[in-house]
């Protein structure tokens, strides 16, 4: 059995991801626009700092990502330039050519892509469109920053233009990924603010562009709720941020359940309200978080004591459906997913009479892309590992377990990277002691 390899018996063509982009032609720039005008109209304050010596001129654009709606706000805010985007390949499913012709440029999330520094070049020196990058690479689950990897700076510094920051506020509290189909009355309010002209780029460290590119990206959706005295006082909006914070912090059961305006852990009673300020009120007894973001890092921890105690593993069966290419998601049947320290994520199946074995060790993923009501196949949470030449969607058979998932595959990268970090600099002082025997 060959590793990495799915038996489509010659019937499927992956998914070429090598194009040459497509510049973003002028008639989608002012449809694009004329649309985002329409469903943000009355929705948002938009702002532009430090941007009058960019007028005209290409530049590379970071967005913070919470919701469809930061594509919309992005195009608001660069019009009437043209923008590339550099977007998931599942949003290319049955429209490619549409997607293409808007600037897109499809990638397969938490891959290392060897064309992707052409096609940005492309799109900044040849076309001198904006290049729109969303670091996080996945709505944020609890509307505070995600990991940025260091490879951002060295990226930058080779493409060498000004960086802009567009950042979002109030697009999770409106429509957050755990419970984005009923919207809440939320006004939002971005700004795009030039972060680092050209020459910044040329003179900064990578070290010091990463310090001004997270700060510039960091945000927390409850802390500008709260600032603001934003109200959200619908009626549903707890519903479904147990499958973000699913481990009950009284008696440690992962096994929350939400409803209306409340959390609760069946197992052992306990029931939160999330007020109309955005906080977390213990019905009864202790409230142990009452910021939502410190709950979720409180269980990210929570993921690291497993890891560094030895205790962490998952497997579970898992409905998969793959998407070689743009066109169909085939449906894999039910596989059991692994994941452990040693081996990262494993999927094991059988497809056409054939086994197989998808495997993505530790070291290659910072971060993983997982969904709580994905559109496109069920209305269900996933987790999503893709390879170079196909992605892999999984529908665990056990409910609260993609959140954990997530923590578990950014902890075990920080580990493995402290770990090669380590070896390294006792290898060089191995050396150093050579030296002076
Ligand atoms: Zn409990």
């Amino acid at each position: 059995m060959e590793k990495n390899k799915i038996n489509y018996e010659g019937k499927i063509k992956p998914q070429r991801l090598d194009k040459k982009p497509k510049r973003q032609f002028w008639f989608f720039t002012w449809l694009i626009n004329v649309l985002s005008r329409i469903l943000m109209f009355k929705k948002i304050k938009l702002e532009k700092i430090n941007m009058e010596s960019l007028k005209g001129k290409p530049y590379v654009l970071l967005s913070n990502h919470q919701d469809f709606a930061d594509f919309e706000v992005c195009s608001l805010a660069t019009f009437p330039k043209r923008f590339s985007s550099i977007a998931t390949l599942e949003g290319h499913y049955r429209r490619a050519g549409l997607l293409e012709m808007c600037g897109c440029i499809p990638k397969r999330k938490f891959t290392t892509d060897i064309n992707l520094i052409k096609q940005c070049e492309i799109v900044l020196n040849e076309y001198k469109s904006v290049l729109v990058i969303y670091p996080e690479a996945r709505y944020s689950p609890i509307g505070t920053r995600a990991i940025i990897p260091d490879s951002y700076a060295q990226l930058i510094k080779k493409l060498n233009h000004p960086v802009c920051v567009i950042l979002h506020r109030g697009n999770y509290l409106r429509s957050p990924a755990w419970g984005w189909r009923k919207k809440r009355k939320v006004k939002t309010y971005s700004t795009i603010k030039q972060v680092l002209t050209k020459e910044d780029v040329e003179k900064l460290s990578e070290a010091e562009i990463m310090e001004v590119i997270t700060k510039e990206l960091d945000y927390n959706e409850y802390a500008y709720q709260k600032e603001n005295n934003i109200i959200i006082d619908a009626p549903f909006r707890a519903e479904g941020l147990h499958k973000v914070l699913y481990k009950c912090p009284h008696c440690m059961a992962e096994n929350m359940k939400s409803q209306g305006e409340r959390l609760y852990c069946p197992d052992c009673k306990k029931e939160w309200e999330l007020t109309v300020t955005g906080e977390l009120k213990a019905l009864s007894g202790e409230t142990e978080f009452s910021s939502p973001p410190q709950w979720f890092e409180w269980e990210r921890q929570e993921v690291r004591k497993e890891i560094d105690s030895g205790a962490y593993g998952f497997e579970g069966q898992v409905d998969v459906y793959s998407l070689p290419n743009t066109k169909n998601f085939i449906p894999l049947g039910m596989c059991t997913l692994k994941h452990s320290q040693k081996s990262g994520f494993t999927i094991e199946g059988s497809y056409n009479n054939e086994d197989f074995i998808i495997s993505r060790p530790v070291a290659g993923m910072y971060g993983v892309h997982i969904e709580f009501d994905y559109c496109y196949i069920k209305p269900e949470p996933c987790i999503q590992i893709s390879l170079s030449n196909d992605t892999f969607v999984c529908f665990p058979t056990k409910e609260n377990v993609v959140m954990k998932l997530l923590f578990a595959t950014e902890e075990l990268y920080k580990v493995e990277m402290e770990e090669r970090a380590k070896r390294r600099a006792q290898r060089l002082q191995e050396l150093k002691n050579e030296e002076k025997e």
